[in-house]
């Protein structure tokens, strides 16, 4: 059994993948094909704001956020402790002081009342930098809790990010994923919701301004053309071939996020009552980047799927906190996110899943 198929998926749209794919090996319009603008027009139209400006990972679209967002040396940002290291690396690779934050038992996402005393005690502090921004993180598929971040951010003049490396598809009422910050970032890792056949990723925004400062940095922060220079940027552009796999995924997409939602429910019918299982409010979806259980013997859990023939993955073993990289800024150690670094597993999960495979994890697991 694999964790995620992505075979299986190629396999279900084979021959509009090689058909797109040739046709883009035969065009010769490597970088900045067609594709790309036309696939920046897609997802914007798909997540519902003005400008979708594609890049190279999902880890340059945090930093361009960050850099259109005038983020830098001098200043806080808020990212939650439990997460992907690029969140707060982004964070640190423009200069600025990342604060970490604990995070929601049930969510795994920001922590609302931990935020607040993080930014209490950054303002009363007069050593540390100016609190700017919030990178809230749509873990494992499950929008952050903006019903209560866009407005707490506004009131207080922070910036707001999404990162929704792993939220694209996900949404709270009928506002997609990847809408809810000023500016919203996502990755094309394979293995993302929404993934092509390398590297790849996209920032989102509805503001003008940003989206041209976002168009200049990821192309060496060009002017009117790229021999004129009017700032230093990346370069972070998105290759055509992976716009062309994108557009071939973006015609399944919507079935496949039905699959994974079918398969999220059908691991929860089973396991519900027996483990801690992740639960999705009413009028919420996920994206189901990951399904993922709290067990208190986790370790033992997972050494019996393996000993099965069954893949399972810690995601994440280590907090931020605790990672060496940051261990100069000498920030406290989260409880809650200690807590889920030592108990979640997440199950094997993909839109191609059957039935039979999800009973055959799940009864691993009963045992
Ligand atoms: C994957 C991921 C990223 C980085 O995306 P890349 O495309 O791998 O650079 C950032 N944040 C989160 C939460 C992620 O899961």
């Amino acid at each position: 059994m694999q964790f995620r198929d992505l075979h299986r998926q190629y396999e279900a749209m084979k021959a509009e993948m090689d058909e797109a794919m040739l046709n883009v090996a035969a065009s010769g319009a490597y970088i900045m094909g067609p594709q790309v603008a036309e696939l920046e027009q897609q997802l914007a139209a798909y997540v519902g704001v003005k400008h979708c400006i594609t890049c190279a990972n999902g880890t340059d679209a945090l930093r361009l956020a960050l850099m259109a967002l005038g983020i830098g040396p001098g200043d806080t940002v808020f990212v939650p402790d439990f997460t992907f290291f690029a969140t707060a690396e982004a964070v640190a690779m423009v200069g600025a002081t990342p604060v970490f934050v604990d995070v929601d038992r049930d969510s795994f996402n920001i922590d609302t009342c931990d935020l607040n005393e993080k930014l209490t005690a950054a303002c009363g502090s007069k050593t540390m930098a100016t609190p700017k921004a919030v990178i809230a993180v749509d873990l494992f598929g499950r929008p952050a809790g903006y019903d209560y971040l866009v407005n707490y951010c506004r009131e207080r003049g922070l910036m707001l990010v999404e990162d929704g490396a792993q939220g694209f598809g996900g949404s709270i009422g009928d506002k997609k994923a990847c809408s809810f910050g000023d500016i919203s970032t996502t990755s094309f890792f394979p293995a993302k919701p929404l993934g092509c056949y390398g590297d790849g990723g996209a920032l989102f925004t509805d503001n003008d301004e940003w989206a041209s400062l976002l168009r200049s940095y990821r192309v060496h922060g060009k002017g009117t053309d790229k021999y004129d220079n009017v700032r230093l940027g990346l370069n972070s552009r998105l290759d055509t071939l992976q716009a062309a796999v994108l557009q071939v995924k973006m015609r399944h997409f919507d079935d496949e996020l039905h699959a994974v939602n079918h398969v999220a429910k059908r691991y929860t019918e089973l396991l519900h009552g027996k483990v801690h299982v992740p639960e999705i409010p009413n009028g919420m979806v996920s994206s189901w980047a990951q399904y993922t259980i709290q067990a208190e013997n986790r370790d033992e859990l997972q050494a019996r799927l393996k000993a099965a023939g069954i893949p399972s993955m810690v995601y994440y073993p280590r907090t931020m906190s605790r990672q060496t990289a940051f261990a100069h800024l000498g920030q406290q150690p989260c409880p809650i996110a200690d807590r889920l670094s030592q108990t979640v597993l997440s199950l094997p999960m993909h839109p191609y899943m059957t039935d039979e495979e999800i009973e055959m994890v799940s009864s691993i697991i009963l045992k």
